[in-house]
Parts: structure tokens; C-alpha cells; sequence
């Protein structure tokens, strides 16, 4: 009698979405055998909520172990990506299971994997199920906005004050952390501190570290008010709020009021602004408001219009934060990164034609191909790093500001007559 193993896998995002769930893909392997033997034992592994880009999964890893002691003749799979996604990891699977004598079969695609160039088919397939992986990334962003309707938190790290338990977000149990959270937002709410001596403070009183740019974002996040949004989408009720709606936007409107008081006079948009109505540049000037603060305006010299600095950065908040989000990419070696990928997969599928014509043999093939492999898998990771990184346009340095509005902005267009101040952004085009 043979020893027959199965693998299936889902994982958690994705089977919601699409895909084969568990039971389709055992009852495909348990109907693939009852088809092609007679006399055998089939043990599965299941594995659920793992991705196929790692192999830092339990049950394959279990299945690796197992398969030597048993002495199994098969292993059944329903399709390659199920089993993986990364053609690293499967040159190393075929290996691994070659040298044990252990026959790999996917039911839905059919690989002849005793012969070389049956093997090369399978690795040039490997090769689609890893784009299909990237692919799978806009997906993911798909199955994240799905999660987050459910009321589900599809991040690892839960935010500060909260705690992710059975995927839902609730009050932590760390009360410290609350205390953090509440102080905060209190101090803001009352106008009291600017952000410096906020981060003192919360490292005095909690022991806890943050800098500016934590404490904007902490300030910013509507979920501490119960409402959690996510590339769009908005859901109310999420979960236990730990702020007030008055609190929240009293700390939001302060925090940016204490910037305000602080600064010194700086013309941002200096020499950008255009006036509409008459198509000429207007010039910067300052004026003194309430409580003496001073406010920077642009003024039109031919028909007296005058538009403020505060109202251009209100209404041009979202375009502005994409400017210090590019800003951050051209500075971090972003998009040279992008090429350098970009010019890897184009030597690869060279490489894939000069094999497929048997230009080289396929041990050099292998070889060649995974160097590519590896340099494109970090430098994969090191994008990774700066798409998560963000840089909050609001939070930065007057001087700074002024900088990425000048390396990105051609014009800003105000229109004011029957316009209601209008303005709209001329990029430089690169
Ligand atoms: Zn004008």
C-alpha cells in the first residue's frame, strides 16, 4: 500500500475574496486518487491563513519532516500555488522532494517533473504564479477594505490603546496605553502644549516614547473615535471609542492652531499664486489678525483680491500630503529601485527565450535565474519599507514645506469672482 500526502492552503484575506476554499481542494485531491489508484493511504495537511510567498508555514513544514519518515511516494496538491507563489522556494521544493524520491503532483496543471525540460516548464510557470503574487497585492488591498467592512482590523499591529484580539479591535488591556492615548488628546483639546513638549511629557509621565510625527498621526486617526477608515472606505461603529467627537476635532483644530502661533512668517506659495479673474501673479503680504497672529496673504495688485495662505493649505491638504508622499519616494531611492526591478524581470524573460530556444542549459539557466530572483525579492522588501513610511505634510518643518511645494508646483490658480475661491494646482510635469 502507498503512502500518499496532500497540502492545501488558504489564506485568510484571500479566501474570502476568491479563490478554492479547504473542502474544494481536499475533495479535488481525495477525487484525483480514488481516480488513479487502487491500493493507498491519503493523509492531508491543512494549512489556513498562511501566504505562499513564505515558507515559514507549520503544515509544510510538518509535510517537509514527515514525508522522510514515512517513506510517502506523492505528494497532491490542487494547483502550484497552493503549494508556492516564490520560484526560490520551489527550486527548492522540486529538490527537496526529488532527492527523497517523492513524486509532486499538481491535479489542475499538468507537470512532467522527471524529465529537465518538464521541470523548466515549471518554473517558468513558477515564474507567472510570483507576478500573479504582486498582482495579488491590489487584491489584498481589496480583501483589506472587505476585512475592515466586516469590522475586522487587517493590520498586525494594533494601535496604541487598542488591542487586537479574534481580529477585532478592542480597548487594551495595557492601560497605560489608554492613559497615553486620553492624555493627548486632552492636552491638545485645551491648547495647551505644542508638539515638542507633548513628546517630553508623555516620555516623563508614561515613560513612553513618540516624536512629533507619531503624536500627529495618533491625532489624526478618526478611529479613536469608534470610525475607521481605510483607502476610502469608512466605517462607523468599529469599535469601543476612546475619544469624544468633540475631544477629537478640539485637538485636531488646536493642533494645528499651536502650529499657527509658533511659526514665524513664511510664504509658502511665494511667487506660485495667480489670480484667476486676471491672469496676473499676485504678490505676498502679511496682515495681523486676532491676538496679534500674523497671517501671510497673497494679494492681486490689478484687481485687489486677496486669498490667504491658511485657506490655499486647507483647501489643498490631500494634494499637498501627496506632494510630501512623492517627495519622500524621489528622496529614498524609490523609483531608481523601481527600475532597477523593472530591468531584472525584462533580463529574466530574455533569459526564459534564450532557454526556451535551448540557448543555455538549464543548469546555468536555474542559476542565473534565481540570482535575478533573490536581488528582485529585497530589493521587493526595501520598497515595501518606504511604501509604508509616510511622511505628514502638516507635521513638517515651514522651511521643508516650502521646498516640496516648490519642487512639484507650477501654479496655483485662484478663481474668485462666483468661484467661492477656488484654486487650482499646475504641477511641473517631469
Ligand atoms: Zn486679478
Amino acid at each position: 500500500m502507498q503512502k500518499i500526502f496532500g497540502y492545501v492552503r488558504e489564506s485568510t484575506m484571500q479566501q474570502a475574496m476568491h479563490g478554492y476554499n479547504i473542502e474544494e481542494q481536499k475533495r479535488v485531491i481525495e477525487d484525483y486518487c480514488r481516480y488513479h489508484f487502487k491500493d493507498y493511504e491519503l493523509e492531508i495537511f491543512v494549512e489556513r491563513g498562511k501566504s505562499a510567498t513564505s515558507m515559514n508555514r507549520p503544515e509544510l513544514q510538518n509535510l517537509l519532516d514527515k514525508v522522510k519518515k514515512a517513506k510517502a511516494s506523492k505528494v497532491i496538491f490542487h494547483s502550484l500555488d497552493r503549494l508556492t507563489r516564490d520560484i526560490a522556494d520551489l527550486y527548492w521544493l522540486i529538490n527537496y522532494f526529488d532527492k527523497n524520491q517523492i513524486e509532486l503532483v499538481s491535479v489542475m496543471e499538468s507537470f512532467d517533473l522527471t524529465s529537465a525540460i518538464g521541470r523548466s516548464h515549471v518554473y517558468n510557470s513558477g515564474v507567472y504564479a510570483q507576478l500573479e503574487s504582486e498582482r495579488t497585492s491590489e487584491r489584498t488591498i481589496r480583501a483589506m477594505k472587505q476585512a475592515v467592512i466586516e469590522k475586522k482590523y487587517p493590520f498586525s499591529h494594533s494601535p496604541l490603546g487598542y488591542d487586537k484580539i479574534d481580529k477585532m479591535l478592542y480597548p487594551s488591556k495595557d492601560e497605560n496605553q489608554i492613559k497615553i492615548v486620553k492624555y493627548i488628546f486632552n492636552t491638545f483639546a485645551e491648547n495647551r502644549h505644542n508638539y515638542r513638549e507633548v513628546v517630553n511629557e508623555v516620555k516623563k509621565r508614561f515613560d513612553y516614547k513618540m516624536d512629533d510625527q507619531a503624536i500627529v498621526k495618533l491625532l489624526r486617526r478618526r478611529l479613536y473615535t469608534g470610525t475607521m477608515e481605510y483607502r476610502g472606505v469608512v466605517v462607523e461603529n468599529y469599535c469601543e471609542p476612546l475619544i469624544d467627537q468633540k475631544t477629537f476635532d478640539d485637538a485636531n483644530e488646536n493642533s494645528k492652531i499651536i502650529k499657527k502661533r509658533y511659526r514665524r512668517t513664511m510664504y509658502l506659495f511665494q511667487n506660485l499664486v495667480v489670480c484667476a479673474d486676471c491672469d496676473s501673479r499676485m504678490s505676498h503680504t502679511c496682515g495681523t489678525g486676532r491676538h496679534k497672529k500674523v497671517y501671510e496673504y497673497y494679494r492681486c495688485k490689478v484687481c485687489g483680491h486677496r486669498a490667504s495662505q491658511d485657506m490655499i493649505l486647507e483647501k489643498k491638504a490631500f494634494q499637498l500630503q501627496g506632494l510630501a508622499n512623492e517627495y519622500y519616494r524621489d528622496n529614498s531611492g524609490y523609483k531608481e529601485k523601481r527600475k532597477q526591478i523593472a530591468l531584472m524581470r525584462k533580463n529574466q524573460k530574455k533569459l526564459v527565450e534564450k532557454q526556451k530556444g535551448q540557448g543555455i542549459d538549464v543548469e546555468t539557466f536555474y542559476e542565473l535565474f534565481l540570482n535575478y530572483e533573490n536581488e528582485i525579492n529585497a530589493l521587493s522588501k526595501e520598497l515595501d519599507n518606504i511604501e509604508r513610511k509616510e511622511l505628514y505634510f502638516d507635521s513638517l518643518e515651514k522651511t521643508l514645506q516650502k521646498e516640496i511645494i516648490h519642487k512639484y508646483v507650477k501654479l496655483i490658480r485662484v478663481h474668485f469672482k462666483n468661484q467661492g475661491y477656488k484654486i487650482t494646482v499646475e504641477l511641473i510635469r517631469k
